[in-house]
């Protein structure tokens, strides 16, 4: 039931530049449904893709941001999960069906009608959502995540994408095995995660990169095993046959075979990135050695759960800029020339308000 609305201040894309600006909206309250103060908010390739139109699915006026780190602030009728105080997370989806097969068995990122945090289509069929480059969001319980509270809260917002997107796939398909070889595919976002929860799992991790210059960064900062530049044609042959998964995190159309190359017989590639242009995936490069190719979208709320609280056991965090609202426009010029070591991060809390 509803139960009224709430005004919010975000910063939102009105077209294809992307170029964010103050936007006043307001926010439908409804039973069940938990009022959180943004703190921060991560800056993710998919609210690049978006607000540029470059997957051409954007809904303008878009408010972008699904890496949300908040404490909350109000709850409404129903709520048993949190009280105001707590410090909570939200990431790329905020509601689903809850009774499709996906729904029902506990992989409600894969619901049809899943409600994205941003850019989405909320349950009434009409409202465009608006995301975490804003004062408030309102998210129903069961779609809300604790933050541990060993985690410092900036470096914590990118775990609710970036870290869930690649923690997931790494545990459904047996990629967090002490001993195991694991290959990283682009060192952006997603791919610095990946590189430490492999290490906090155990296994070697070999980053494949297409800047040389994120090397020693790779090896000394992330702990990374080995280096591969990915247009070294040498590098890339004698690392031939040598992994047993591959997480390919890369933004931008890439040759695949050469990375599939890479992997043991019946080895495991997942891709993650989603470059607008379509990958071209050569029957010969997986028929004859039993090689999989799998997609992974984020995870459930319950996999972004378990990430989160892995991630407080093992004191991991995203490696940020923290940048002020009226930064961000820079902020995303920059992450589009791969210009940020790992994850810009707003201090929505310390710094929304009108443009400079
Ligand atoms: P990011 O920080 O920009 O990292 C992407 C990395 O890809 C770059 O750091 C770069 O690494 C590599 N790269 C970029 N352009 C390249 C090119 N032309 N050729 C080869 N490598 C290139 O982005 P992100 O936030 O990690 O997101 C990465 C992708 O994942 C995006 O497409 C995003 O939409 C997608 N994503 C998907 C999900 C999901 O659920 N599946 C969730 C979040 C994001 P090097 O410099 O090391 O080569
Ligand atoms: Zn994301
Ligand atoms: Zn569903």
């Amino acid at each position: 039931m509803e139960q009224g609305s709430k005004a919010a201040l975000g910063w939102a894309a009105r077209d294809a530049s992307g170029h964010l600006s103050p936007y006043s909206f307001s926010r439908v309250l409804r039973d069940g449904d938990v009022t959180i103060k943004v703190l921060f908010c991560g800056v993710c390739h998919t609210d690049l893709h978006i607000i540029k139109n470059e997957w051409g699915n954007a809904m303008y006026p878009v408010v972008p941001g699904h890496e949300v780190v908040g404490v909350v602030t109000d709850v409404g009728p129903g709520v048993t999960k949190f009280t105001a105080g707590d410090t909570v997370g939200v990431g790329y989806f905020i509601d689903s069906c809850r009774t499709c097969e996906s729904c029902s068995t506990g992989h409600e990122n894969y619901c049809p009608n899943v409600v994205l945090a941003s850019n989405g289509v909320d349950r009434d069929g009409v409202t465009t959502t608006q995301g975490g480059f804003s004062d408030v969001v309102v998210v129903d319980q069961h779609y809300v995540v604790r933050i541990p509270p060993s985690l410092p809260l900036d470096g914590a917002a990118p775990l609710l994408c970036a870290g869930v997107t690649v923690y997931s796939p790494m545990v459904e398909y047996g990629l967090n095995v002490p001993g195991k070889r694991l290959g990283v595919v682009g060192l952006g976002g997603l791919g610095h995660m990946a590189v430490k929860f492999g290490k906090a799992f155990g296994m070697a991790v070999t980053v494949i990169s297409s800047s040389p210059a994120k090397r020693d960064e790779a090896m000394e900062r992330l702990g990374a095993d080995e280096f591969l530049v990915s247009r070294d044609t040498e590098q890339m042959k004698a690392a031939a046959g040598t992994m047993d998964g591959i997480i390919d995190t890369v933004s931008a159309w890439h040759p695949l075979a050469p990375l599939l190359e890479l992997l043991k017989p019946m080895g495991q590639m997942v891709l993650v990135g989603v470059p607008s242009k379509p990958l071209e995936l050569p029957a010969f490069a997986v028929c004859p050695s039993g090689k999989r190719v799998a997609g992974n979208g984020v995870g459930s709320v319950g996999d972004c759960q378990a990430m989160l609280d892995f991630a407080g056991q093992h004191g991991i965090t995203a490696d940020i800029e923290l940048v002020r609202m009226d930064y961000v426009n820079t902020a995303i010029e920059r992450l589009e020339r791969n210009d940020v070591r790992y994850r810009f991060v707003v201090d929505v809390a310390g710094s929304l308000g009108p443009a400079a």
